[in-house]
């Protein structure tokens, strides 16, 4: 899911958490974490196409799969666990509470519009299968091709060229 819509879920689920009687610091986290948690995405940009790769191709490198391993550590049921047990913990701390929340609401909501395996989201899951990509998301409308497959595309998305090594 792209980032536009995950801050507007975001923003609905953080609204309503607050409408709902929850405090203003479970509200602000659960709305940052409900989109701040993709940014591990650009972890695996950098292992992928290194440090001075053209990051202007950040997004479509997802979206059009030049990715022969996805990481996406904070993507990770086995976090969410551990989260609330976190949670549990500090005696249900607000903060901790809404970065919870968010959490879980970000992953329902890739794990259904991402193509996502049954387990594809869970960390242990990808690592014993070698972080591969198309076994987590084997239902996405475009396969992951890696970055060879960004070579072969270079005629229809030129731009790319410049992130392949
Ligand atoms: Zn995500």
């Amino acid at each position: 899911m792209k980032v536009e819509h995950h801050i507007a879920f975001s923003a609905a689920v953080s609204g309503s958490l607050y409408a709902a009687g929850g405090s203003w610091q479970m509200a602000v986290a659960a709305f940052v974490t409900g989109f701040a948690i993709d940014c591990d995405h650009c972890g695996d940009y950098l292992v992928e196409f290194g440090v001075r790769s053209n990051w202007r191709n950040f997004f479509r490198s997802f979206y059009e799969g030049y990715y022969t391993r996805i990481y996406i550590p904070f993507h990770s049921w086995e976090l969410l666990f551990l989260l609330g047990v976190v949670a549990y913990l500090s005696e249900w701390n607000q903060w901790v509470v809404g970065v919870l929340l968010g959490a879980v609401q970000h992953m329902i909501v890739d794990q259904f519009s991402n193509g996502a395996a049954g387990l594809g989201y869970s960390f242990l899951w990808r690592w014993f299968g070698g972080f591969e990509p198309n076994r987590s998301f084997p239902y996405r409308r475009t396969p992951f091709v890696g970055p060879r497959g960004a070579a072969v595309k270079i005629p229809v998305n030129p731009k790319m060229n410049d992130d392949v090594p």
